[in-house]
């Protein structure tokens, strides 16, 4: 993260040396600014007291220093041993302002329509304070390489899963059973010695599709083949992380005959056991599986957010995440170890509930401008409606075409679902609503209806009220949605990898007037007044069931292809172009709107004076890019990151963990 000198000034016995009290005395003058602040990580609503009038009187038992620099600012962490314990002290001062420029012959796109092109960029303490039009005549200019760009907000991720993800084995694109078992192996091989396949450490793994089994579940049976994976605790997600695929030593926990499956859950006996579905994985597997404690989340948040940034990301909107894995985050933010802006959704351990008990005790709950200089922000609750299209787990209105038995499940049904939206909207919560399938996204729209009002028109802007995915809409949904403001959180990936089988999932006619909608998502006409300031759909690719890399986002949402193949089912034309989005539109959909979508449009998601200066270098003009076919999108490199002034990532640096990213087809949501 940012680099401490510890040298600079060694703890002293008695913290009373000349050079301390000197650093005092300028301390007690910064008291009186307002451009600091104190935090007490351990206890001290007397802080100033002690501080101004207890340190020098010789009650100091031991203490430390540490000066070091983050996010434009200059920080000094002070902390003492006294009464038996341990008082801290952290002091931020507004480091000088910098000023960044381009070369001349390039731009900054800054996505605000009153200053669009800009040369140059001056930060302090963390947000722009001037932007510029031509270079000025100054001796001090740091110059960036490339173009820049608004910092990319991702607004539906998981950033913990991606995490483990990282430390997982791959099994994206497994054409064969064989295909599975030789990644296990040559994991194991990687990470010999470290004890994986234990009852206290199992092998995990993730991305596995049946449709390159023949459309077979695959089996305990078929991993117990290998006799060096015979005896190995083993739990393998599929592509879409709604089933898990186990070993026979984790079959072997359960009693015999196995459990019946629990309602919205699916055992897989045919052709044999070993996948457990949805509430059958979270109910009878998850359970048994070793809890990774909290280094082990420490390390895959910290490993999640290196590789996010490597692409361009600044911010995530965490779609789902448990009180106790968002304490974690907020340890790190407060300690300034976060490199990703995140704006958490938070879910209850139960799903689908009313849980203020559960999330009450967060500080982040009491911090309405987030913890760690805007590291950490409230993003509401997340709940869910259905499942995945892919397993024909998505709530339609009408059945699958090609499974007329079956219309989808329902995770909640709709009565329930109005229920819990209004107990989270009274209690003051922006709610975000994964709905897949029509009849999912009808139960949210109805449910978001009942409590913003039968005559909302645009006021949705008050609450920012969110639909995560909104896959296929009926028509008449579709216009709801644009009335009353609801926000849709589109991936265009998922478009991307599930066009080879939506055709057959939803037939032609449900196809071209239901689903995977963008373009007319964005307003007709420019917000205002009367419509409210709802700008269009916020983007995203929900990682790690698609790979993060927004461009590729970009690509699929313009070129309606597949940004791996470069393909669709219409071959090279695209795939429904009357949804393909403007590469602006794109643009716009990772930076302001999902800004907006966070009620931080007046602090992120374009450059302009008092926003915070987070922003991204790359190589091309992507405004400009393949005279707006877009079609270059997919090859953007980003060359350095920038979170709150500070650069996180360039091209270069040392790279962090020896994590894949990879993806396949065919995956749909968590
Ligand atoms: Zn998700």
């Amino acid at each position: 993260m940012y680099s401490i000198h510890k040298n600079l000034l060694p703890p002293t016995e008695t913290c009373l040396t000349p050079y301390h009290a000197q650093t005092l005395t300028s301390l007690r003058f910064e008291l009186k600014s307002p451009i600091f602040h104190i935090g007490d990580r351990y206890a001290t609503t007397a802080l100033r007291s002690l501080w101004l009038d207890d340190w020098l009187g010789g009650k100091v038992l031991s203490c430390g220093y540490e000066f070091g620099q983050e996010m434009g600012v200059v920080v000094e962490n002070v902390w003492w041993v006294e009464g038996g314990a341990l008082w801290w002290c952290r002091v931020v001062r507004r480091r000088s302002p910098t000023l960044y420029c381009v070369s001349p012959s390039s731009h900054i796109t800054t996505l605000n329509t009153s200053l669009p092109h800009a040369k140059c960029i001056r930060v302090q303490n963390g947000v722009f304070t001037e932007i510029l039009t031509s270079i000025p005549n100054e001796k001090d200019i740091t110059y960036l390489p490339g173009y820049i760009i608004p910092g990319i907000i991702e607004s539906h991720g998981h950033i913990l899963q991606y995490g483990e993800m990282l430390e997982s084995v791959s099994l994206y694109d497994a054409k064969s059973m064989e295909e599975v078992r030789v990644r296990i192996r040559e994991f194991l091989s990687r990470h010999e010695g470290e004890g994986y396949g234990t009852r206290d450490k199992w092998v995990r793994g993730i991305g596995w599709d049946q449709k390159y089994f023949g459309g077979v579940m695959p089996t305990a049976e078929e991993l117990a083949i290998d006799p060096e994976l015979s005896d190995l605790y083993i739990m393998l997600d599929r592509v879409d992380v709604h089933c898990v695929l186990t070993s026979q030593k984790v079959l072997d926990l359960l009693p015999d005959p196995l459990p019946e499956a629990p309602p919205g859950g699916v055992i897989i006996t045919d052709p044999g056991p070993g996948v457990f579905c949805d509430n059958a994985m979270d109910s009878i597997i998850f359970p048994l599986a070793p809890k990774p404690d909290v280094a082990q989340k420490t390390r895959w948040f910290k490993s999640a957010m290196v590789e996010l940034n490597k692409v361009g990301i600044i911010g995530v909107g965490d779609a789902g995440m448990r009180p106790d894995d968002v304490r974690i985050l907020e340890g790190m933010a407060e300690k300034g170890e976060m490199s990703v802006r995140v704006n958490v959704m938070l879910e209850c351990a139960e799903r689908n509930t009313f849980c203020p008990e559960e999330t009450g005790s967060l500080k982040l709950l009491a911090a309405p401008d987030g913890l760690g200089e805007h590291m950490l922000m409230l993003g509401g609750v997340k709940l869910f409606a259905d499942g995945a299209l892919g397993s024909w787990g998505a709530a339609l209105l009408e059945p699958y075409s090609d499974k007329d038995e079956t219309s989808g499940t329902m995770l909640i049904n709709e009565t329930e679902l109005t229920s819990v939206v209004k107990k989270w909207f009274d209690a003051g919560f922006q709610v975000n609503v994964h709905a897949i399938g029509d009849r999912a996204n009808r139960a949210a729209v109805d449910a978001f209806e009942n409590v913003l009002g039968k005559d909302c028109t645009g006021c949705n802007e008050a609450r920012r009220l969110r639909i995560e995915h909104a896959q296929i809409i009926h028509p008449e949904d579709q216009k709801r949605i644009a009335k009353m403001g609801i926000i849709p959180s589109i991936q265009p990936t998922h478009a991307t990898s599930d066009m080879s089988y939506a055709l057959s999932r939803l037939g032609a006619n449900r196809l071209s007037h239901s689903a995977y909608r963008m373009h007319s998502l964005f307003p007709l006409s420019t917000p205002n007044s009367k419509t409210g300031s709802y700008p269009g759909p916020v983007l995203g690719s929900d990682f790690p069931v698609e790979p993060p890399n927004p461009f590729h986002g970009m690509y699929a949402a313009v070129t309606r292809l597949n940004p791996a193949t470069g393909s669709s089912p219409d071959g090279e034309k695209g795939w429904y172009m009357e949804e393909a989005l403007s590469v602006e539109q794109a643009l716009v959909g990772f930076t302001r709107n999902a800004a907006y979508g966070w009620f931080r449009e007046g602090e992120m998601g374009s450059i302009a004076v008092g926003r915070w200066a987070d922003w991204v270098v790359v190589d091309r003009d992507l405004l400009a890019e393949g005279d707006g076919s877009g079609r270059g999108l997919r090859d953007v490199v980003v060359w350095e990151t920038w979170v709150g002034g500070r650069r996180v990532w360039g091209v270069g640096d040392e790279a962090v963990g020896d994590g894949e990213e990879e993806g396949g087809d065919g995956k749909d949501e968590l």
